[in-house]
């Protein structure tokens, strides 16, 4: 709270400054009030705090592509940015399980908020290894995410009310977006033979994404990576891909593709042809810059890679031909 007042009656000098240049002939301009600077630690909260701030807001995120949420720890530079920014924004539900302690500790200085914490306890699904824990992967289904960027939106208006306005018509925009990615995977899973709705990946990223599309799925390690993956899991899924004739598994960018590239040795073993269906963004968003380092570009590249890998109709360049060649 003093922090709070601190800030503020800053701003008050700053604009009183701003005022004073103004009023002064040939003073300086009027200098428009500096951004909101916020830190966000994954990218999915970082693209949608940079959306719907706006120039109002300066996000930074600290996880990029291909960073473990379980399993990152802050870094010195990290602590700096946080320490000098006006708002942090985290995930909740024990996905920064390495970081909950500090940030709960910088939550008694500033405003810092774990977005997904507030979400109604009957849309989370159930931790399988803690029974008092949430799965934290939440953002695998766009319409469920949708709460959290409203969150979002909420906890941004609270430090700028002045700007409330233009916040809710930006999220407007960005959560049509995110309803219109939400029909596209329904359409192009819908086109993916019954049969073939089981997506097995390396680790149980992908529970929210399952129940929203009606897919089966099946992680070779448990919620967190921090988890071993056992040989017993992995003959456990190679019984399934053989008797099942399933065609592909994925990799995520955020793990080590070793376990899965186990997978396919084994069902090719037992004379059962497994392709690697492709990279999928789990628990992190793609190179920054591009298409794919965005969240909507995340969900977009992996409806279309999961749809195309088993069987399903998708474009190749995804919803809005933005996804890169190949990808
Ligand atoms: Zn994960």
């Amino acid at each position: 709270m003093t922090f709070g007042s601190a800030a503020s009656l800053s701003r008050r000098a700053l604009l009183l400054l701003g005022l004073a240049a103004v009023a002064m002939p040939g003073g300086l301009p009027a200098r428009a009030e500096a951004p909101l600077s916020v830190v966000a630690t994954t990218g999915m909260i970082a693209d949608a705090a940079r959306r719907i701030g706006g120039d109002a807001v300066e996000v930074r995120a600290l996880m990029g592509p291909g960073v473990d949420p379980h399993a990152y720890r802050q870094t010195r530079t990290d602590i700096a940015a946080m320490v000098r920014a006006d708002l942090v924004l985290w995930h909740g539900l024990y996905l920064e399980a390495q970081m909950e302690e500090f940030l709960r500790k910088l939550g008694e200085r500033k405003p810092t908020v774990a977005v997904a914490e507030g979400l109604p306890r009957e849309l989370l699904i159930a931790h399988v290894d803690y029974p008092d824990k949430f799965d934290p992967h939440v953002w695998m289904d766009p319409r469920l995410w949708s709460k959290v960027v409203e969150k979002v939106r909420d906890t941004l208006a609270t430090e700028r009310p002045e700007r409330a306005e233009a916040f809710a018509a930006n999220t407007a925009v960005y959560l049509a977006e995110l309803e219109a990615l939400a029909g596209y995977s329904d359409t192009v899973f819908g086109s993916v033979p019954e049969s073939a709705r089981v997506l097995v990946t390396a680790h149980d990223a992908f529970s929210y994404f399952g129940r929203a599309h009606g897919f089966e799925v099946l992680g070779i390690q448990g919620i967190s990576t921090q988890s071993e993956a056992g040989l017993q899991r992995v003959a456990e899924l190679v019984d399934i891909l053989v008797d099942r004739k399933i065609a592909a598994v994925f990799v995520e960018s955020s793990v080590s593709d070793r376990s899965v590239r186990a997978l396919v040795e084994g069902a090719a073993a037992r004379g059962h042809d497994v392709a690697i269906g492709g990279e999928l963004f789990s628990d992190a968003m793609g190179q920054e810059g591009t298409y794919e380092g965005t969240y909507p570009g995340m969900i977009d590249h992996n409806a279309t890679t999961i749809s195309r890998a088993l069987g399903g109709d998708a474009p190749e360049r995804g919803m809005a031909g933005r996804l890169a060649a190949g990808s």
